[in-house]
């Protein structure tokens, strides 16, 4: 890989170009040129998305849907654009599969509470695996103690790979739902999420998949992978903050029941009688984070316009010229040694705490993220209370990667 471009099925990442797009990381920190490795935890935003966002503020905005007002005619035709655009990024069928949430974490709790609430009974089964992060745990778990139904937890092998063995023994009579990462955020697996849906539609069990990792480094077609739900946030994916993504197919939208009340997902009110809205504003109550909305859609355009297949090819190319230089430091170890991977390595460094690991690579310039990263089953699995963990995007470089390997080795004898 050169660090200029990158040649993928005939098309270019200009990395040059690209990082002028992120004004962001175009700084020092501590003296240092910054180098953010933490874009497992939330990516940057280009002026693209930046501009748009302002723009829509400095001149559109008013409330969406209710108005007919030249303004909030406006603001609702650039909401909606980007909800065609989100749709036709995933090739969902319809855009009413396309529901506006806060993030996954608000996205799985709905299919949760909604999903869940209306299908479980006591003694019935959600399958999950041992890699998810607590977004895909904890909402589960909760609807679990509310319906008597139970857990099952997919294992993972010491390479951090599920094992699809288990999974396929998981089946019963009694499973009703399985909710799987596609990524996994902590180890950087790639789970073979075709194969988890084929297996659980054999057995005609819904199936959602967490794309919070995936969606924003990888191409992700809902209608070939067949998923009956697929969550993301939209800050992962160089969007805002506080905008998410609920993909869910049709026929299972329609009858689920709503979440949340409100204004915004009624057709009818009377103090006898509420009647909802069609999709997807039944599970819109409230006014919705409209700007970022706009903005997820102008990321979407961005992310287009670069390519999924040049993003792909240029993180893959990333993560193994870094898994290389971390392979030959002997008191690294890497946790996540998976055949298919995205760009996050999580490692640890001899003894040393994670913290303290990090902490010597910020003061170098260098943002990695340390800790269980909202994953603590995959660190009791592997016996340890946290890693550190650099996770790449499209505009980092290989140059980058040197500098955190040679950051790296002056830390080690800090800590080891
Ligand atoms: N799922 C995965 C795999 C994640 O990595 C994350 C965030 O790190 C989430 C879910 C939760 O995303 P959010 O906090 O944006 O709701």
């Amino acid at each position: 890989m050169t660090q200029a471009t990158i040649d993928h099925q005939g098309r270019a990442l200009d990395i040059e170009r690209v990082r002028d797009d992120f004004p962001v990381l175009h700084q020092e920190v501590h003296g240092a040129p910054l180098v953010f490795f933490d874009n497992a935890a939330s990516s940057q935003r280009p002026s693209q998305v930046i501009e748009t966002v302002r723009r829509y503020y400095e001149r559109d905005h008013a409330n969406v849907h209710r108005g007919i007002h030249t303004l909030s005619q406006r603001a609702t035709e650039a909401y909606e654009g980007a909800r065609e655009k989100v749709r036709a990024f995933i090739n969902a069928r319809a855009e009413k599969e396309i529901v506006f949430v806060r993030g996954a974490t608000e996205a799985i709790n709905l299919v949760a509470n909604s999903w869940g609430r209306r299908n479980l009974s006591p003694g019935d089964e959600v399958i999950i695996s041992h890699m998810e992060h607590h977004s895909n745990i904890v909402p589960w778990q909760m609807v679990c103690q509310a319906t008597g139904a139970k857990l099952r937890v997919i294992p993972i092998t010491d390479a951090g790979e599920l094992d699809m063995q288990a999974y396929r023994r998981l089946f019963g009579k009694r499973t009703r739902f399985v909710a799987v990462t596609a990524v996994s955020n902590a180890l950087g697996t790639v789970t073979p999420a075709k194969e988890l849906v084929r297996i659980a539609h054999d057995h005609r069990v819904p199936i959602l998949i967490d794309g919070c990792q995936a969606v924003p480094h990888m191409p992700v077609d809902v209608q070939d992978l067949g998923a009956d739900f697929l969550v993301f946030s939209g800050h992962k994916m160089f969007g805002p903050t506080g905008i998410g993504v609920l993909y869910g197919r049709e026929d299972h939208l329609e009858a689920m029941p709503p979440w949340q009340g409100g204004g915004e997902m009624i057709d009818r009110v009377t103090f006898e009688e509420t009647t909802w809205a069609d999709l997807p504003n039944k599970f819109e109550a409230g006014t919705p984070n409209i700007a970022g909305a706009i903005g997820l859609g102008a990321a979407v355009d961005y992310v287009n316009d670069i390519g999924l297949d040049a993003i792909q090819a240029w993180e893959s190319g990333l993560l193994e010229h870094a898994t290389r230089h971390l392979e030959a430091l002997p008191e690294v170890r890497i946790l996540g040694t998976a055949e298919h991977k995205a760009a996050v390595i999580s490692f640890l460094v001899g003894d040393a705490h994670p913290t303290d690991v990090a902490t010597l690579l910020d003061m170098k310039g260098i943002a990695v993220r340390t800790g269980h990263h909202c994953a603590q089953p995959v660190m009791q699995r592997f016996g340890i209370p946290a890693t550190v963990r650099a996770s790449f995007a499209f505009y980092n470089t290989p140059d980058e990667i040197d500098r955190f390997v040679a950051a790296l080795k002056k830390v080690i004898p800090m800590v080891c």
